[in-house]
């Protein structure tokens, strides 16, 4: 079971709004293998540097876009891609906010998983036959728009 799926089928509750993430405090050392930096933010219950959040952000990202697209969850498989894509944009957000000594690359790399993980958050609040009538819109539209754009400049069904 790859780290995704492991978070997929993660027992514990799903992620809230009202939970309140913060930054740590330097104390704790990243969880990853043999990283040898402190943790920034914890993401899926794992303590992460800022790499290693934007690395396992991506992971997840990457695991389920497919699927959310694809629409190939169940209902509370749904629900719970719903809430790790919510939790992967809070976490980007209050790091992107509140830490002081991001990179250039590090502001892009927040500011992308911030619009992929909207675009998925958008897509898993469509209703089914809206997304796929949507989607088959957007595909004939240019690949050079972003899908936010895209999604905007279907027409709607109404
Ligand atoms: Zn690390």
């Amino acid at each position: 079971m790859n780290p995704v799926q492991e978070a997929m089928a993660g027992s514990r509750a799903l992620p809230t709004g009202r939970e309140k993430p913060h930054l740590l405090d330097d104390r704790q050392p990243c969880s990853a293998d043999s990283c040898e930096f402190s943790a920034l933010i914890a993401l899926g219950q794992k303590l992460l540097c800022l790499k290693h959040f934007i690395v396992r952000c991506y992971e997840w990202l990457d695991y389920l876009e497919p699927q959310i697209q694809g629409r190939l969850f169940v209902r509370a498989g749904m629900r719970r891609a719903q809430a790790m894509v919510e939790e992967c944009s809070n976490r980007a957000l209050l790091v992107s906010l509140r830490c002081e000594d991001l990179t250039n690359l590090d502001r892009s790399r927040l500011l992308h998983i911030l619009l992929l993980s909207s675009d998925l958050l958008f897509q898993l609040r469509v209703p089914r036959n809206e997304f796929l009538f949507r989607y088959r819109a957007k595909s004939v539209v240019s690949k050079s728009q972003s899908p936010a754009l895209a999604a905007k400049s279907a027409p709607h069904a109404s």
